[in-house]
């Protein structure tokens, strides 16, 4: 019997000028945001990507091409939420999720009880099983040099009714 799954997510974004900078659904005040084809929410698509590999159904692209005009520009909440919408037609539910986010600037920390909140709302889930932290590359590597962000993060899933 499959009681529990286990996903992993993995997202990687360029910073952009011109572009907002979203994380976990809220804006973050920088001076530059990231590019991608949708509100490039590196945080959001890392645990879609997470709730799916814990599902075995694929990741983001399978169900949003980024080849799709109507993404363009799309606030990655849609993603989030379909990706739920499969976990309980799946018959489970979110036991928790951990999320960290590797970037050298802006400091997250400040921002993370309301990311919690929002991740929570959307996921229909409780605040306390939402973890989101922060961590830097220190200084090495694509992000240390502050050429983009990386996000890493894990779902558990429990088995509710078959
Ligand atoms: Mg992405």
């Amino acid at each position: 019997m499959n009681i529990f799954r286990t996903g992993i997510g993995y997202d990687v974004h360029k910073f952009a000028e011109n572009r907002k900078l979203i994380l976990g659904g809220i804006e973050i005040p920088f001076d530059k945001g990231l590019s991608g084809h949708s509100d490039a929410d590196a945080l959001m698509h890392s645990i879609t990507d997470a709730l799916l590999g814990a599902l075995a159904l694929g990741n983001i692209g399978t169900f949003f091409p980024d080849s799709d005009e109507q993404f363009k520009d799309a606030s990655s909440e849609i993603f989030l939420r379909h990706a739920v919408k499969l976990v309980k037609q799946n018959g489970f539910e979110i036991g928790n999720i951990d999320a960290t986010v590797v970037l050298e600037k802006p400091k997250l920390n400040p921002f993370i009880p309301s990311i919690r909140k929002k991740l929570a709302e959307i996921m229909k889930t409780e605040v306390s099983r939402v973890s989101v932290k922060a961590t830097t590359s220190e200084g090495m590597g694509f992000v240390g040099e502050g050429e983009g962000i990386k996000v890493i993060s894990i779902a558990l899933l429990f088995k509710v009714r078959e």
